[in-house]
């Protein structure tokens, strides 16, 4: 039988299990929580996969608008 828990009830401890879990965005049926951080700032995230997917996107995202104004700058002489 697996558990229904709310996105916002969701701690350390249940990294690796498996749960149904309510979101704002949907119900996630034998969802597995995992804990990822981002490689290039350490900013750690818990949840299902699936936020964990839009956690790395976004940081991905982010970290490559950062590096790539950097070399804008760079190239036009700036900073
Ligand atoms: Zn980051």
């Amino acid at each position: 039988m697996v558990e229904d828990t709310d996105i916002d009830d969701i701690i350390e401890e249940d990294v690796g299990n498996i749960m149904n879990v309510i979101t704002t965005d949907g119900y996630y049926l034998q969802a597995q929580v995992v804990k990822v951080s981002c490689p290039a700032c350490g900013e750690e995230f818990l949840g299902t996969k699936r936020h964990a997917g839009g956690f790395i996107a976004g940081h991905r995202a982010f970290h490559e608008f950062e590096n790539t104004r950097d070399t804008i700058v760079e190239s036009m002489g700036g900073i």
